[in-house]
């Protein structure tokens, strides 16, 4: 039998001096870690092996993650952030991976895709000059970690409509799941 394919999910925030995006009483890292767990439950039943960087609220630095993902090998890492800015109009789903052509490029399109059609209402951030949807960007935990890495900014908590639309139960399991519809067709194609 074919190993499983091994996800490491890495819930963004909260680190000892960086606890991630707070607005009108919302914590990013709360979030992340909500759809994170749903994802996890999604990916296991799929047949995936996962696993996480963090599963409760307590604080993990930056090299701590990435420490994790080169102990444990895993195929594919993914980062899940929401994201914040000055003006509140901003709004938005966006996927990143580190810059240049990377082994996570394929998974990224996936996630980018499967993103957008999951929520045609909500507008997604795409970056369509090198050929592909998502962004690249040279975050800590895409640079550092050994294996295809991505992260996906699920929203802005500075926008009022996304923030409420990102703390329903609901949107967080439509996102697990249109991100764990990607990483089937993305395994399965391999
Ligand atoms: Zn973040």
């Amino acid at each position: 039998m074919k190993n499983k394919t091994r996800i490491l999910i890495d819930p963004g925030h909260p680190a000892k001096d960086n606890p991630g995006a707070i607005h009108e009483g919302v914590f990013e890292a709360d979030i992340n870690l909500q759809v994170a767990i749903r994802l996890g439950d999604k990916l296991a039943a799929a047949g995936f092996a996962e696993r996480y960087t963090r599963k409760d609220s307590l604080p993990v630095e930056l090299y701590d993650r990435v420490h994790i993902e080169h102990l444990t090998k895993p195929d594919l890492f993914i980062s899940l952030h929401c994201n914040s800015f000055s003006s509140p109009g901003v709004h938005g789903l966006e996927v990143f991976t580190s810059v240049g052509q990377t082994a996570a490029d394929q998974a990224a399109t996936c996630v980018s895709k499967c993103l957008q059609r999951s929520f045609p209402a909500s507008s997604f951030r795409a970056d369509l000059s090198d050929g592909d949807p998502d962004k690249e960007a040279h975050f800590y935990v895409l640079d550092n970690t050994r294996c295809a890495a991505m992260l996906v900014e699920m929203g802005f908590l500075s926008n009022p409509a996304e923030r409420a639309w990102l703390t329903d139960p609901e949107t967080q399991d439509a996102i697990a799941e249109a991100i764990c519809i990607a990483l089937i067709e993305w395994r399965d194609n391999r």
